[in-house]
């Protein structure tokens, strides 16, 4: 496998433990998907009993579609550190701010 070496924020805790990445409030995918234009939702959730056995990894946020929060920058997340939640039905980011 390659390695690349990439600045991201980091996704410093999700309270989604019915996601399968999700293992003690913090989410250990490699990098998640964030929002639409609409919501800024966990694009990565995925729900399942099988939780990520990588329990040492801290995700970052790979690419955030959410362009009507402030801290998007040209589909990017710019901020330094984000938390996502449930909310009704949704899984979202909590760091989000329109605009
Ligand atoms: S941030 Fe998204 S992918 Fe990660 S544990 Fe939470 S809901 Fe799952
Ligand atoms: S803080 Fe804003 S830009 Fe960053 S992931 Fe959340 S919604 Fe996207």
């Amino acid at each position: 496998m390659k390695h690349i070496t990439i600045d991201m924020p980091i996704v410093a805790e999700c309270l989604a433990n019915k996601c399968a990445y999700n293992v003690n409030m913090k989410c250990h995918a490699r990098a998640i998907t964030v929002g639409n234009s609409m919501h800024a939702g966990c694009d990565t959730f995925f729900s399942g009993s099988g939780h990520t056995q990588a329990a040492g990894r801290t995700a970052g946020v790979g690419a955030c579609k959410s362009t009507n929060c402030k801290f998007n920058e040209d589909l990017e997340c710019m901020t330094d550190s984000i938390r996502v939640a449930p909310k009704g039905q949704e899984v979202n980011c909590m760091t989000f701010q329109p605009r």
